[in-house]
């Protein structure tokens, strides 16, 4: 059998770890609760252990949450940095990895991974300009340029734009701990929360939460349009399993754009421009396997 890579998507609640080489071929999966870093990297480094027994691994690919360095000349690469996440700031990820199994460590944002996985088999084939967005407990955004991953300076924080705050229809503050009213403080799975009382999932699809929510995301949406001219929106996320905000969304950016955008793909075509994520709730580390194997053959 062909050699398999590793995938790890590393979130904040958990960690999913996939051995195998894409969506038709995972060969093992485990789902581990983020604990502090030592139990829960331990955990990972004990789960592809296992299954080295069984699969030569060639190389491992890291989905992280962030902050994150992901620039593969510094001295911190792999590193999650500033994060607010209790205990795991300045936490070694790759380099811990790569001490364990001494195979080639790809390592990027979650965001960044997930618009991989969504350009190697899912809804942004063939597209070398688009975005990924996660709206779940925070608002990420990641994607590809011109065929590269972003990532300049650090890397994108598009959770983190500015929109404009519509006091009179909204008075909650928002939940940013660094910006109160940014576009993540606005439009997060928090926020929608604090602000009615109940998380999304429970609230009812005619509620006017959805409306409100359908408008400060499309306010991002539209700004993001703006600075990329992205092929394509893919839009995944806890918040977004509510897909009857989709329509919401497409009606809101119209409108924004107000015909701006001289595209047939937006000007006629917005169902299929703004779309949630063709591998649903697997491009993350699905996109760890893309890494994996990218990693392998730039080492
Ligand atoms: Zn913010």
């Amino acid at each position: 059998m062909k050699a398999a890579y590793g995938g790890i998507e590393a979130g904040g609640t958990k960690f999913v770890c996939a051995v195998g080489t894409g969506p038709d071929d995972i060969r093992a999966e485990i789902r581990l609760p983020t604990e502090s870093p030592e139990s829960t990297l331990g955990n990972v480094i004990d789960f592809f252990r296992q299954q080295q027994v069984r699969h030569e691994i060639a190389a491992i690919g890291v989905a992280s949450f962030g902050p994150v360095d992901p620039d593969p000349d510094s001295p911190t690469f792999g590193y999650i940095t500033n994060t607010p996440k209790p205990g795991w700031a300045n936490t070694p990820v790759a380099p811990t990895l790569r001490d364990a199994f001494d195979i080639p460590i790809g390592f990027d944002t979650d965001v960044n991974v997930a618009a991989l996985g969504e350009h190697s088999w899912g809804a942004a084939r063939e597209m070398d300009t688009f975005v990924y967005l996660t709206i779940g407990t925070g608002i990420g955004g990641g994607g590809m340029v011109n065929g590269e991953l972003i990532h300049g300076l650090i890397h994108p924080e598009m959770g983190h734009i500015a929109i404009p705050h519509d006091w009179d229809r909204d008075p909650f503050a928002g939940t940013c701990p660094f910006h109160g009213d940014c576009w993540e403080g606005l439009a997060n799975g928090p926020a929608l929360e604090a602000r009615w009382g109940q998380p999304g999932e429970l609230l009812p699809p005619a509620h006017e939460a959805w409306a409100l929510e359908a408008h400060y995301l499309a306010l991002g949406v539209t700004s993001i349009m703006m600075i990329l001219s992205p092929q394509l929106v893919v839009m995944g996320g806890g918040v977004m399993e509510q897909e009857h905000i989709f329509p919401l969304i497409h009606r809101e950016v119209k409108s924004l754009l107000n015909g701006y955008i001289q595209s047939p793909t937006v000007l006629e075509g917005m169902d299929s421009y703004i779309v949630p994520p063709a591998l649903g709730g697997r491009s993350g580390a699905l996109g760890a396997i893309a890494l994996a194997e990218r990693a392998l053959h730039a080492s």
